[in-house]
């Protein structure tokens, strides 16, 4: 059961944390600081929680029970919440997320209400590109100034083994109409799964990295609604490299990570029978997100909202702590203000997947898949 409360109250880490203090001190740093010397910069703000897809990492066959209409902020609580964030709080970029973005009708508006009370803010979208095609360029006007379209195959029946839907041409031409509009750099995250997908991640890169795009492999993490995920089938970071080497080198990319979660990789194709120092130029680059074997906790710079406006100081958080009851109260700005940098000091020195056998009894996967807390 998710724990509700009001007011934050301290995780339970694992023992070989130390302990923090419950609250917040008076002499804490300004914005989302946290208790570790962190500050959330980065927001993810889930507008749904509903999706058309059903990816067998994320949601069951039959769907999830979705939040009722009147459970999920309106445009004019997401506004304000964002503009709490970004005036009182520090956030510097917002990445809208769910559940599925473009399912939300009003997504539009609420991206030009955004942009008109923010114009330098970088907003970014992470999108499974279903439907996309015709709303990139209405996206674009309205201020959006990025996407990320999830894309796990090139082929229709591992695309719909994948996601146990038909849409992979949908996908696609979403894909390109926001690389013609504008939304460059287009980024496509991709989940490799064990025995469907693996063996296609060289012919993925090859085809992103023909046209332009820059794909970021995201190791498959325990936020399945069916709890189907083992440490033992996951597809490590190690193993991506190395699926990748047949047919590419990578070289580690000189420009700073900056608290990004994926880490770069500039790509040459290999040169059947050379050396590595005479590979072919610089075709772009790959990310891979390696949050299970490779966590990057300590430069973690994200405080997420889910779409019934709980925050969440971690994607593996077994807390939340609930802005939007606060709002509809009639709280002030400061307050709302308080509550989240009170949830975001406690905000766990790391997930802990990293040091835990994850198969073992002691880690406690969270109630929310992925769809439910915004990815
Ligand atoms: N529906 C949109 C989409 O799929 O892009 C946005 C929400 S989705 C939850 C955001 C990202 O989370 C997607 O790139 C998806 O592949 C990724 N994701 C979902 N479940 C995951 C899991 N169990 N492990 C790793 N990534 C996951
Ligand atoms: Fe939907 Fe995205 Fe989850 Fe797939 S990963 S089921 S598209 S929310």
């Amino acid at each position: 059961m998710s724990i509700q409360l009001g007011m934050p109250q301290p995780r339970e880490e694992a023992a070989s944390l130390p302990s923090a203090p419950a609250a917040r001190p008076a002499d804490a740093p300004a914005g989302l600081a946290d208790r570790y010397g962190r500050r959330a910069t980065d927001m993810r703000l889930s507008l749904t929680d509903k999706c058309n897809l059903r990816c067998t990492y994320c949601m069951p066959a039959e769907g999830l029970e979705w939040l009722a209409k009147q459970a999920v902020m309106s445009a004019e609580e997401i506004v304000r919440i964002v503009r709490i964030g970004v005036e009182q709080l520090g956030v510097r970029e917002l990445r809208l997320t769910g559940g599925e973005p473009l399912v939300r009708h009003d997504l539009v508006d609420i991206i030009a209400a955004l942009r008109s009370n923010h114009p330098g803010l970088p907003i970014s979208m992470t999108t499974n590109g279903v439907g996309l095609a015709k709303k990139a360029a209405p996206l674009k006007a309205a201020g959006l100034t990025r996407i990320n379209v999830s894309l796990d195959s090139l082929h229709e029946e591992t695309f719909t083994q994948l996601t146990r839907r038909p849409f992979l041409n949908q996908v696609l031409a979403g894909v390109d109409a926001a690389w013609a509009a504008g939304l460059g750099p287009v980024k496509l995250n991709a989940v490799l799964m064990r025995g469907i997908n693996d063996a296609e991640a060289p012919s993925l890169l090859a085809w992103a990295l023909g046209r332009g795009y820059e794909l970021r492999f995201i190791e498959q993490m325990p936020l399945d609604a069916d709890h189907g995920w083992t440490r033992r089938n996951m597809i490590t970071a190690a193993e991506i490299r190395e699926l990748l080497s047949t047919d590419f080198l990578l070289s580690a990319d000189p420009r700073a990570r900056d608290g990004a979660p994926a880490e770069r990789f500039e790509v040459r194709r290999r040169v059947a029978g050379s050396a590595d120092d005479a590979a072919g130029p610089v075709l772009g680059t790959v990310g891979i997100i390696a949050s299970v074997t490779e966590p990057f906790c300590s430069d973690c710079r994200r405080t997420r909202i889910t779409a019934e406006g709980k925050i969440m100081s971690c994607l593996f958080s077994r807390e939340e702590f609930d802005l939007l009851g606060l709002l509809r109260s009639g709280a002030s700005d400061e307050a709302l203000a308080q509550r989240w940098q009170d949830a975001m000091w406690i905000k766990p020195k790391a997930h802990g997947m990293d040091h835990v056998g994850l198969d073992a009894p002691d880690f406690v996967q969270p109630d929310r898949s992925m769809s439910a807390i915004g990815g």
